[in-house]
């Protein structure tokens, strides 16, 4: 019963260092976030020793009465929030409920049409190296070259053209909404099934700031731990009862095996929160944050030194940041916001002239700022901080300076030590 500084000292540093480092920087992947102290409770819990293979009152396993209490409000409370005649919170990631998903659907060789990799779709939607990719038959359709948005009468075009099974709606860098009502016509148009992949717009779509793929969609599959805010894992819900059993047996055992019951826990507590008032108002500033981000980057100023946003602006919680008229390019520029204190990831923009691994562009994201406090004075003063770190020959260290200054001023975790 040793603590880990004694068990494991070099571990024990890695946490230490890991929090320091989620202090001192402001945090501005997009997919990332910072679970509240609950969360962290449940998956750092004994719930972790349960074996549980199966589902709540249909267990494999003896010694299942807790757990069950803990998936089943798990279920009822993504149900709820989402507007769901089913759920099933058992995928341990993303991707993995993005594999259940389709193992439910379709079988080996049939058709897939996601947004392709190099325009913001994800991996899971059917990259040639990845499980999608390989075991599927796939088309992808892509932005419009002039306005970078998914024009809906070109999906339906190549849809037509292609025939897929299933279409696939949703992102992994995409500033804009996407129609689902136009979707769900093609679909049926061609007989094919829609799954919307809301994995980065889950926590607006919860908090009632995006329109909600539930109502159009034969599924839904989601991660849990972007703009939604809880444990690192996934979820899938449907409109659909019927489908309910094949997508819990394309889950269990189709995908996996025993669930992670401590993260279901911390999943129903993170589901909880986002059904409330509070959670609401972060979202808000989530939205406000990146209109204020988009609005810097799209000033004179910024156009006058290369920068722009891709699509002029943003309806949810990201901005692409634009380089292709810029110096720097998408490395140089994720390096140059690190030493200011800023941790962003270098993506592609549509038709990116630069290689993948350097890329023509940023995603930056305001979920964890707002979960930890922001506002639109914070927004506007970071907003600032990238701009003109962006436009090149700032002075860093008075750049690292005004970060400090809001690190300072909301701190995360207060207390906490590992
Ligand atoms: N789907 C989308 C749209 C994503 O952006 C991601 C993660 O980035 C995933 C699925 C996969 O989630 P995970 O990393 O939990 O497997």
């Amino acid at each position: 019963n040793a603590p880990l500084s004694e068990i494991d000292p070099e571990i024990a540093a890695v946490l230490d260092r890991e929090l320091g480092r989620q202090r001192d920087y402001l945090e501005m992947i997009a997919s990332e976030n910072f679970v509240p102290r609950s969360v962290l409770q449940s998956q750092g819990s004994v719930l972790t020793n349960k074996y549980a293979e199966g589902y709540p009152g249909k267990r494999y396993y003896g010694g299942c009465e807790e757990v069950d209490v803990a998936e089943a409000l798990a279920i009822e409370r993504a149900k709820s929030l989402f507007g769901a005649a089913y759920a099933n919170v058992q995928p341990h990631s993303g991707a993995t409920a993005n594999a259940a998903v389709l193992h439910a659907l379709i079988n080996k060789g049939q058709k897939i049409m996601g947004l392709s990799l190099a325009h913001g779709g994800h991996l899971t939607h059917g990259m040639k190296l990845n499980f999608s990719g390989k075991l599927y038959e796939v088309a992808a359709y892509g932005l419009d070259e002039q306005s970078h948005r998914i024009e809906m009468e070109q999906v339906r075009e190549q849809a037509l053209a292609e025939r897929p099974d299933v279409i696939i709606a949703g992102w992994s860098a995409y500033p804009r909404h996407l129609d689902f009502a136009a979707f769900r016509a093609i679909a049926d148009e061609i007989g094919a099934k829609l799954w919307t992949d809301m994995a980065h717009f889950a926590g607006l779509v919860a908090a009632g700031l995006h329109p909600s793929p539930v109502p159009y969609s034969d599924v839904v599959s989601t991660t849990v731990h972007k703009t939604l805010g809880g444990p690192r894992s996934g979820l899938i819900v449907s409109r659909d009862e019927e489908l309910a059993k094949k997508l819990n047996s394309a889950v269990f055992p189709g995908q996996q095996g025993g669930p992670l019951m401590h993260v279901i826990a911390a999943k129903a507590t993170a589901l909880k929160i986002a059904a409330g008032p509070e959670f609401k108002e972060r979202q808000e500033r989530v939205l406000e944050g990146a209109r204020l981000l988009a609005e810097r980057l799209t000033a004179p100023d910024a156009i006058a030194a290369g920068i722009n946003v891709v699509t002029g602006g943003t309806d949810v919680h990201l901005v692409l940041v634009d380089l292709r008229n810029s110096p720097i390019d998408g490395q140089q520029a994720q390096d140059l916001l690190h030493e200011v204190g800023i941790t962003v990831n270098r993506n592609a923009v549509p038709f990116d002239p630069r290689p993948p691994m350097v890329t023509s562009g940023v995603r930056i994201g305001t979920p964890a700022l707002a979960t930890r406090g922001f506002g639109s004075v914070e927004f506007t003063e970071v907003a600032d901080v990238i701009a003109t770190a962006l436009k090149g020959g700032a002075d860093i260290d008075a750049l690292r300076a005004r970060v400090k200054r809001l690190t300072d001023e909301f701190p995360l975790y207060p207390g906490l030590a590992q």
